[in-house]
């Protein structure tokens, strides 16, 4: 999968270099290329940003250094737009991160896990101008997301942690393919049970004894209603319809 990444804090990109995705950049199974957006800017003080036209507080990144470095990212592009209508677009993807966006999830990491070439276009101080946005949704095939339901000072946090979501999907990031199976917001939606290690005991702590009995249906089945129970407790949002009902008589029994 090609990344491309493009920020006035390239630095913090750095972080990729790091761990698994390291390994997979190493390996080619990535190739992540960070660009400044300031290498757009050709003034003197190579300025990303104005004040907000209608008045208002902070800056807004302005569309010209944008245009110029995304039309060159895309003009790189290994995908290809097709061409077939609109709704069947292939082409890049540029997601901007954005507290006003649809909301990041594991299902979305999965379907992004899919694309050939995304380009990730990180916003700072009051956000980037409007007719970015709408240029290239008009040329092409453009997302805005949040990683959550607060905000932060830039988009490049927001990236990095959508980057490592959907990169450790991809075929050969991850040692063992089986762990992604099992964990939080995979398949059935529920979230993970806890995960023990030895020692058997530590500071008089026990490791749950069924866990330690070697009855590996008594342990499915536990680990599930761990899961349950978890999920019910912290996130009851996310239960599946199914199982709302059983644990809530469960409850309601107690
Ligand atoms: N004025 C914007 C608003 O109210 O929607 C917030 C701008 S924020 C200070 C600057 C940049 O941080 C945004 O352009 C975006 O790239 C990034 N950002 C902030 N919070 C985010 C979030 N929850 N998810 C994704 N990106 C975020």
């Amino acid at each position: 999968m090609r990344i491309d990444v493009v920020s006035i804090f390239p630095g913090y990109f750095d972080a990729l270099e790091l761990s698994l995705l390291g390994k997979a950049k190493q390996k080619g199974l990535i190739d992540v290329r960070v660009h400044d957006l300031r290498d757009a800017a050709h003034d003197r003080h190579r300025t990303v940003d104005d004040t907000p036209t209608g008045g208002g507080a902070g800056m807004v990144m302005k569309p010209e250094p944008w245009g110029e470095m995304l039309d060159g990212i895309l003009a790189e592009s290994p995908d290809e737009p097709a061409e077939t209508p609109r709704s069947e677009a292939h082409g890049p993807l540029i997601i901007f991160p954005s507290p006003a966006g649809e909301v990041f999830t594991q299902r979305m990491a999965r379907e992004l896990a899919q694309e050939q070439h995304l380009v990730f276009g990180c916003g700072r101080y009051e956000g980037i101008d409007q007719r970015v946005f709408d240029e290239y949704a008009e040329r092409g095939r453009v997302r805005l997301v949040s990683i959550g339901d607060y905000v932060l000072n830039g988009g490049e946090v927001a990236a990095i942690a959508m980057i490592e979501a959907i990169a450790r999907l991809l075929p050969g990031v991850v040692g063992n393919p089986e762990s992604l199976v099992e964990e939080s917001h995979e398949e059935d939606g529920l979230l993970e049970y806890p995960s023990y290690t030895k020692p058997a005991e530590w500071r008089g702590r026990e490791v749950p004894s069924v866990l330690l009995s070697g009855n590996h249906a008594a342990i499915d089945a536990w680990r599930r209603e761990q899961r349950i129970e978890r999920t019910r407790r912290v996130r009851p949002e996310l239960l599946p319809r199914e199982l709302r009902g059983e644990s809530r008589g469960r409850h309601a029994a107690e």
